[in-house]
């Protein structure tokens, strides 16, 4: 028996956004992304920009609105999205593990700033992030550089999680990761969501943190002030 929904593609799409659902692990770029420079970017979204503010009934000619849209423009292309442009990829030099070291590491409360891709409005928090080392180290400032890289993109909560996790399994060369991202979306609580101080939790194990004692050691290094 035939019981599938009657919504057209528009509707279903719609309500994919409502319901922050990611297409895929992979960003979705154009294979033109980068084709044109940063500056031509900037002219383009400046002009775009412009075109929403006008719509919207706004005085553009007002010496405080005026600056707005190449404001708008530069912010986007040189702070907020510039994770989308593999070339501000921060280097991820690893170094031998020459002590061996093989306890978990833990870099904690790793400030997150980013902006939901259905909405474009901020998705403010905290990242917590493990591995266990096996021949390769790498810097914990490094962990803060590759959460901001892809938190500079159009993200999904989830994706952005998963696009962290599998940069440092490539990166250090191990199952063994772990990321938990506790962040608040704009879009949910700007919209008069019953419950302003909510929070979403999304949480990726790889290898050994799959396994329940490597799990709970993990959350406890940032969850005991909680208790
Ligand atoms: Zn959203």
């Amino acid at each position: 028996m035939c019981n599938k929904n009657h919504k057209t593609s528009e509707e279903s799409i719609q309500e994919m956004g409502d319901a922050h659902i990611m297409t895929s692990i992979a960003t979705p770029l154009r294979p033109d992304a980068f084709d044109i420079s940063d500056d031509e970017k900037i002219k383009q979204i400046q002009g775009h920009f412009e075109k929403i503010m006008h719509t919207l009934g706004l005085d553009l000619t007002d010496d405080s609105l005026k600056g707005t849209p190449k404001r708008v423009a530069k912010l986007y292309v040189n702070d907020l999205f510039k994770g989308l442009n593999e070339k501000n990829k921060p280097s991820m030099s690893t170094f031998e593990n020459k002590y061996q070291y093989s306890e978990m590491l833990v870099e904690k409360d790793i400030t997150l700033y980013s902006n939901c891709e259905h909405h474009f409005l901020p998705i403010v928090g905290k990242a917590h992030v493990a591995y266990i080392p096996t021949d390769k180290v790498i810097g914990l400032s490094k962990i803060n550089r590759i959460v901001d890289y892809f938190s500079r993109r159009p993200q999904v909560q989830e994706r952005l999680a998963l696009q962290i996790l599998n940069e440092l399994k490539n990166v250090l060369d191990t199952e063994d990761v772990a990321v938990y991202i506790d962040a608040e979306h704009m879009c949910v609580s700007s919209r008069g969501a019953s419950d302003q101080s909510s929070s979403t939790v999304t949480v990726e194990y790889s290898g050994k943190f799959r396994e329940e004692q490597t799990r709970n050691e993990f959350i406890a290094y940032f969850n005991n002030k909680l208790k």
